[in-house]
């Protein structure tokens, strides 16, 4: 199987996270989004272990809360000892709504708003990512009105192609993200913040994109972080106190892709970087990393209903599901594999291919093509989709006014319960006058 928390049971009945799915979606209904707790948290251990192990107590693993944004993540992650980042007022309210930390939000984006910059203030949050000069100019004028000193990091892009999906690479040159260090930008950007009375320049940040599985991306990267470092200092005297080498580790959405072993690839950047610091006579600053993908995507397991299956003679057979782009958005943007199995039909071998498709009312409404399922699928029965427990719920839309499905959260083996609750007819009216 594609992860360790997906077995079959005899009978036929797919496991997740040890409970039988079939008797999920009877008591929650279908499409449901599952999250397995222990996951999560095992997820978050593995690298608040290794960044401790590689980089000392003042390391810090920040989750990416765009993977998945809802009160309950919050609360597991102010458990486990996370810091988060947010991208939006939105993402902020929700953490505060789960009471978290304050000093651990990172607030990122590369387009903050005035009403962002005023309500991240508001709250005391620890710290601002700025993207670009308009930005830190914003940031030191909203510090200033107010009579505050705010911590700020600066995004830069270091000028790294990660090799993955053009739709979530953002460290090349020409990135609409951060500001790049090839063409001068980042070190006008580093010599105006420093000027600025208002602002507390922590350091410097870089992601330099999604699903990367080249640990020589993340070394490359990090050195190149050094360097640019070493050159403030030199131009400057500014000591960097931290820096933040973004997320962007792969995970497996099928089992041909490689497993990324965290702890060796953190040692491995921590080798790269040690060198670079003696080589530019440089002190380790405090690391920052910044999972989401990785920290939640195994986690997560959507199951849905087969509605029809539509067999086109000579051509193509379609098994249509009872929901689709709204909750699944990943096909259609990136053409993104998945592993799709018959979760009340585990021992069915063989099969016909098909295409997984939505309900919604798009030819682009497909959830995977060529999917060996069993012959006889039919209307009724249950399908699982593997590794969705990030950039799904987060990503979900009301697109043919579908309500979006509820996320169940599991953990010990038997324990189930709602952590976001289904959507109403009524809630999708709700903005409605
Ligand atoms: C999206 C994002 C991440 C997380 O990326 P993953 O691929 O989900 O690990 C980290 N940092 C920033 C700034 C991001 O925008």
């Amino acid at each position: 199987m594609v992860c360790d928390n997906i077995t079959a049971a005899p009978g036929g009945h797919l496991l997740f996270a040890g409970q039988d799915t079939t008797a999920l979606a009877r008591e929650y209904g279908t499409p449901l989004y599952l999250m397995d707790e222990d996951k999560i948290r095992e997820n978050c251990r593995s690298y608040t272990t290794a960044c401790r192990r590689h980089f000392g107590e003042r390391a810090r693993v920040l989750y990416a809360s765009k993977a998945a944004s809802f009160k309950r993540i919050y609360e597991v992650m102010q458990e486990e000892r996370m810091g988060v980042d947010v991208v939006s007022s939105g993402e902020l309210y929700t953490a505060l709504q789960a009471g978290f930390d304050m000093d651990w939000v990172y607030f990122h984006g590369s387009n903050k708003t005035d009403e962002d910059i005023r309500y991240g203030m508001d709250q005391g949050i620890g710290y601002f990512v700025a993207d670009n000069l308009e930005e830190v100019q914003a940031l030191e004028a909203e510090a200033a009105r107010r009579g505050l000193r705010q911590k700020v990091l600066l995004r830069l892009t270091p000028g790294i192609d990660p090799h993955t999906y053009a739709a979530v690479a953002t460290g090349k040159v020409d990135s609409k993200f951060g500001s790049a260090i090839a063409t001068g930008q980042a070190a006008e950007m580093t010599q105006f913040t420093l000027r600025q009375p208002h602002l507390d320049l922590a350091g410097f940040h870089c992601h330099v994109g999604s699903q990367v599985f080249s640990g020589e991306v993340f070394q490359r990267c990090a050195v190149i972080m050094l360097e640019f470092a070493a050159a403030m200092k030199k131009r400057h005297g500014f000591t960097a106190r931290q820096l933040d080498l973004g997320g962007g580790y792969g995970v497996r959405y099928v089992s041909s892709d490689p497993r990324l072993e965290v702890d060796a690839e953190i040692g491995r950047v921590r080798a790269a970087m040690e060198d670079a610091c003696a080589r530019l006579n440089l002190d380790m600053p405090e690391i920052r990393i910044e999972p989401g993908r990785s920290i939640v995507a195994d986690a997560g397991m959507t199951l849905y209903t087969v509605g029809s299956v539509k067999s086109i003679p000579g051509y193509k057979r379609y098994v249509s599901v009872d929901g689709g782009m709204t909750d699944n958005p990943r096909f259609a943007l990136y053409r993104a594999a998945y592993t799709c199995l018959p979760a009340n039909r585990m021992e069915e071998s063989g099969g016909l291919p098909c295409s997984l498709v939505g309900r919604c009312c798009e030819s682009g409404d497909v959830i995977q093509e060529d999917v060996i399922l069993p012959a006889g699928i039919s209307r009724g029965d249950l399908i699982a989709v593997c590794t969705t427990g990030a950039y799904h719920y987060s990503m979900a839309s009301n697109y043919n006014r579908l309500p979006r499905p509820p996320i169940v959260m599991l953990r010990g083996g038997k324990e189930h319960y709602v952590a976001v609750r289904r959507e109403s007819l009524e809630d999708l009216c709700r903005n409605d006058l």
